[in-house]
């Protein structure tokens, strides 16, 4: 039971890799609040993925009033937080390329929710994480942060701004005991991209296959739990070698 005792944060939890997280970081001992953008899909993923006594509330991710309260009430009802996973995120393949095409608001959105929300949500954790003299923290950025993808031009943006994010965080906050991490996953069979996969299916991938949401999650478990105890500041490619190859 990796996660005896731990109290964890997932946003975005109630679909794909966050869900999926959610169960394990469960499964694993850790007591759990999904937060999502709808409250009864939110609290339906907490119950039906972890069971009772885990929570589900309503939280926007690219307002900070929404992921303040949010932090807030989970606080309340666990008495504290001790990890965070940041999985709440969108892309817009169709209005995301050529660059020339992409709008102003397609922009804005994805920069909001993808990196602004990030900060957001880093921000109450570490706050919140004070409280209880530490913590861990992972964020979700994608290969494309270092690797970038044609005509994926905000989103590229959006994940490479978690990645550098990610490791200025983790070096102020190491003298506070928090531990703060970045995965970047390889394309993983999740409702944001069964649309698109046809099409954005990567040519070389030297594992053969794509990652299913529970290869990120096995890993963001890890990233909060005290196995990972020297491990900050890293970038976790979870890619299936693609960055590599
Ligand atoms: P997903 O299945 O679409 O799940 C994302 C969840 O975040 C959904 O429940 C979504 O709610 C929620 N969400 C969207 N906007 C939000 C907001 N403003 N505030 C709070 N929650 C919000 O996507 P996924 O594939 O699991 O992706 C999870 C993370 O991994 C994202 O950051 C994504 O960029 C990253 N990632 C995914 C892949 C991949 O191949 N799947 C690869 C690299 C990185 P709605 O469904 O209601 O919109």
């Amino acid at each position: 039971m990796m996660l005896e005792g731990k109290r964890v944060l997932v946003t975005g939890g109630a679909s794909g890799i966050g869900a999926s997280v959610a169960q394990i970081c469960a499964e694993a001992g850790a007591r759990i609040a999904v937060l999502d953008l709808d409250e009864a899909t939110a609290s339906a993923a907490a119950r039906q993925l972890c069971g009772a006594g885990h929570l589900g509330y309503a939280c926007d991710v690219s307002i900070a009033a929404s992921v303040d309260a949010g932090f807030a009430a989970v606080e309340q009802a666990f008495g504290g937080i001790d990890a965070v996973v940041n999985c709440a995120g969108i892309w817009r393949p169709s209005s995301d390329g050529p660059i020339t095409r992409v709008t102003d608001e397609t922009w804005d959105k994805i920069i909001a929710v993808n990196l602004t929300g990030t900060f957001y949500v880093c921000r109450a954790a570490v706050a919140a994480m004070e409280r209880v003299g530490g913590g861990s923290i992972v964020t979700v950025a994608s290969v494309v942060a270092v690797t970038g993808w044609e005509k994926l031009n905000a989103y590229s943006a959006s994940k490479g701004g978690v990645l550098s994010f990610s490791r200025a965080l983790a070096i102020e906050c190491g003298s506070k005991n928090i531990r703060v991490n970045c995965i970047c996953p390889g394309v993983i069979e999740t409702p944001m991209t069964q649309k698109t996969l046809a099409y954005s299916k990567p040519t070389v991938l030297p594992i053969g296959r794509l990652g299913r949401p529970e290869d990120i999650a096995r890993t963001a478990a890890f990233l909060c739990s005290d196995w990972s105890s020297f491990t900050t500041a890293s970038t976790v490619m979870v890619d299936g070698g693609f960055s590599a190859a």
